[in-house]
């Protein structure tokens, strides 16, 4: 059920790049599906607006979730940036219907984000594989330096325990000139997609997404197999 509610800050973890996890409270009957997102409340002249942000951890994780938010020139971002652990914030949800089709679960899946759009999948991922999914799950995300990349540690112990998941970051610019996947998301579609019966998902601003299902049409993916969430 959709509601407004009351939250607290419970926790703030400060990334390279301008990244905010925050992990906030929520009440027992919150129920979201992998992939959703929460509307927060930003005060902005006596008024509320409202800005989506996915939901960076799975569903069942008792009495709190977590965002993760790159922090740009904006309003939101400059209201997220003020806050401290112990604050109240309002969200409203949970929202949206990026969420993993059934009609997927007899296939091979590819995740392709950049940046912050990795959150939708740090929540879906782990679901799908606490729920024995058994075909493959591949992850291709995209960062600037190496230092941007997220979830390392979250996929590296997923990886470890389920033989059916791999992920691969890419860097656009890293700093160590031998980096092997170097370039942009949409570069390493060829290399890691499985050649038949796979589905897309894809999250991020409209300019990766726009590139992605381009290639990903050209490698023979259906249009409607590809399942998109834009940031902008
Ligand atoms: C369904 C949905 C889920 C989202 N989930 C997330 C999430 O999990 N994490 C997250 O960081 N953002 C997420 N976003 C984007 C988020 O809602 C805001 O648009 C973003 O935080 C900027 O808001 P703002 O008020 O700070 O900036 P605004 O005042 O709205 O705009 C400032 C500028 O920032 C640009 N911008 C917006 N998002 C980004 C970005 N990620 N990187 C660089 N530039 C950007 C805008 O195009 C605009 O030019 C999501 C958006 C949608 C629609």
């Amino acid at each position: 059920m959709i509601s407004v509610f009351s939250s607290e800050v419970l926790e703030i973890k400060n990334l390279e790049g301008n990244v905010k996890i925050l992990k906030l409270f929520v009440p027992e009957n919150f129920v979201f599906k992998a992939g959703q997102y929460v509307s927060i409340s930003v005060p902005f002249h006596g008024k509320k607006l409202r800005r989506p942000y996915s939901i960076a951890s799975p569903p069942g994780k008792n009495g709190f979730i977590e965002l993760c938010i790159k922090i740009v020139d904006g309003l939101a971002s400059n209201y997220v940036k003020t806050l401290s652990e112990g604050d109240e914030i309002e969200l409203f949800g949970p929202l949206g219907k990026f969420v993993f089709e059934e009609s997927s679960k007899n296939k091979d899946v590819v995740f392709v984000s950049a940046g912050t759009g990795v959150t939708p999948f740090v929540s879906m991922i782990p679901n799908l594989l606490e729920n024995g999914f058994k075909n493959k799950i591949i992850l291709i995300k995209g960062f600037r330096y190496e230092e941007n990349i997220l979830y390392d540690k979250e996929f590296s112990e997923l990886r470890k325990k389920c033989s059916n998941f791999e992920f691969h970051d890419v860097l656009s610019r890293p700093k160590n000139p031998a980096y092997k996947n170097k370039g942009y998301v949409q570069d390493f579609l060829e290399k890691f997609v499985p050649k038949e019966n796979c589905d897309i998902y894809i999250c991020g601003l409209s300019p990766m997404i726009n590139s992605v299902k381009e290639k990903s049409l050209s490698l023979g993916i259906p249009e409607n197999r590809i399942f998109f969430e834009k940031y902008d």
